[in-house]
């Protein structure tokens, strides 16, 4: 059985209820079609937010540490990443690239892309 997990943009939780990435996990689309019946999302976790809200990085927020420690302790294999990390211009938020890195660096594979992408 495989676990996996979805990383958004806290800045989306405002609008977002993640209906459109929990559907395509259910129903096996876009970017979780490959994933057999078994498969578990396990986690969903945010970025720690804009400059605005905060001036730590991500490498330096120890709640963001904290959440891909528990991804690890979980046996998340693989984390989702929302077409929320692209802003209006289609570049990824410097801030949700980090984490990635942060993910890769403790083995995690990342995958940009959960429901069909606007961008
Ligand atoms: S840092 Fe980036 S991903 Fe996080 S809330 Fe801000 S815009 Fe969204």
């Amino acid at each position: 059985m495989k676990k996996i997990a979805t990383l958004t943009c806290l800045h989306s939780n405002k609008v977002c209820a993640r209906v459109s990435c929990l559907s395509a996990f259910q129903n096996r689309t876009a970017f979780f079609k490959d994933y057999p019946e078994d498969t578990v999302l396990a986690a969903m976790m945010t970025c720690n937010g804009c400059r605005s809200i905060t001036e730590t990085e991500p490498q330096d927020d120890k709640g963001i540490q904290e959440k891909i420690d528990r991804l690890v302790h979980e046996g998340i294999q693989t984390v989702h990443v929302g077409v929320c990390r692209l802003n209006k211009n289609g570049n990824e938020c410097p801030r949700i690239t980090a984490i990635c890195q942060m993910l890769e660096a403790r083995e995690i594979e990342v995958i940009r892309g959960t429901h069909a992408e606007r961008h």
